[in-house]
């Protein structure tokens, strides 16, 4: 530790005791700096281990200095490599960007930054696909050549796909999850040997659109998409899909019930858990507070299923001024499991899910 613990620092070592710490590749407690906007008495805590970001993103008004914030940070959170991914964007999206953005702003960061693709560019084709109604050969083909370019380039896996998003950072999107140019990315993914990370609300029903969708006219239910995704899922085993945001839950329908069902029935399905403490919504695993508990379902659903979670904080880089980040709400998850669960949240199912090699051969 570089820094004295606060009490509630106390109690996130007593509750894990002195074995988890004397395994760790030397955590920090990181201050807030008066210049990263956080109040003074702030204290903010590493993972006690290290740890891999399987789902970040950056501002692109300047993407250099938000790759270098990135780096910045990563020793006070203890992150030992970080994902980058372009958004969900639209077509007419103004700050679209993909690869061809982040790749040369991580350049020379290998060892520390890992950049998906797609997010800027295969989304708005899906999405466009879907408003046309044409996903015909030709369609198809200038999308395979477009996933086929990014790993040329040389993205890691593909990302952020949406299926069902509700508007944030990006707009209302809506997409059946078994569309054809879906099921292709799953071919070229598997192929490849890349994850796919998707972003879908889960509905398990047709359902009222919940207010301020304001960007989709005329559209006032949204589909169901639990067995579309499940028949994506089921399309090409080797696939390997990442579905975004476990733990935050638009709709209420994300329940570690749905997650076990989906995860017993499909071996290829990994989720990325994140924890917003500015917009927790439905099913946290955290609960409230600057010492939350754990809840008993979710830290249950993590040890019957140990090798298909990773951490996907959905942070943002430079890190906004105020308020807590969404790392630190993932390291106080982590810190709360059982070592042996942090080590393959943290790090072992990352690094197999990043790995190009296949188990199958
Ligand atoms: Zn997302
Ligand atoms: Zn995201």
């Amino acid at each position: 530790m570089t820094g004295p613990a606060s009490s509630s620092g106390v109690s996130h070592l007593l509750l894990l005791g002195a074995a988890s710490l004397a395994i760790g590749a030397g955590p920090s407690t990181a201050h807030s700096a008066p210049e990263g906007g956080h109040p003074a008495e702030v204290e903010r805590h590493a993972a006690l281990l290290p740890f891999v970001d399987m789902h970040a993103h950056i501002e692109i008004d300047d993407p250099v200095r938000a790759v270098q914030a990135a780096l910045r940070a990563m020793p006070g959170e203890n992150a030992v490599r970080i994902v980058l991914l372009p958004p969900p964007f639209t077509e007419s999206d103004r700050g679209r960007y993909d690869a061809e953005l982040l790749l040369p702003a991580i350049a020379g960061h290998a060892d520390r930054l890992v950049a998906f693709g797609g997010g800027g560019t295969l989304n708005p084709m899906i999405h466009e696909a879907v408003r046309t109604g044409d996903a015909g050969p030709a369609v198809q083909r200038r999308f395979r050549e477009r996933a086929e370019q990014l790993l040329r380039q040389g993205v890691a896996g593909f990302g952020e796909l949406a299926a069902e998003h509700f508007p944030g950072a990006t707009p209302y999107q809506s997409a059946p999850p078994d569309h054809p140019l879906f099921l292709l990315l799953a071919d070229i993914a598997a192929e490849h040997r890349v994850p796919i990370v998707l972003h879908m609300e889960a509905i398990a029903r047709v359902m009222p659109l919940p207010a301020g969708m304001g960007s989709s006219p005329g559209k006032s239910e949204a589909a169901a998409n639990v067995d579309a995704f499940e028949r994506l899922l089921a399309h090409n085993p080797r696939s390997r899909i990442i579905w975004a945001h476990a733990g935050w839950d638009g709709t209420g329908e994300r329940t570690p019930a749905l997650c076990r069902r989906l995860l017993q029935a499909h071996p290829n399905l990994s989720m990325d858990v994140k924890v917003d403490p500015a917009k927790p919504g439905r099913n946290p695993p955290l609960g409230p507070g600057p010492d939350p508990s754990l809840s008993p379902e979710w830290l249950a659903l993590f040890r019957d299923f140990p090798d298909r979670f990773v951490v996907g904080t959905d942070q943002h880089y430079p890190e906004p001024a105020s308020g807590t980040q969404r790392w630190e709400a993932i390291t106080a998850l982590l810190n709360r499991l059982p070592p042996e669960l942090q080590r393959k949240m943290g790090m072992e199912n990352a690094a197999r899910l990043l790995s190009r090699e296949d188990p199958h051969r």
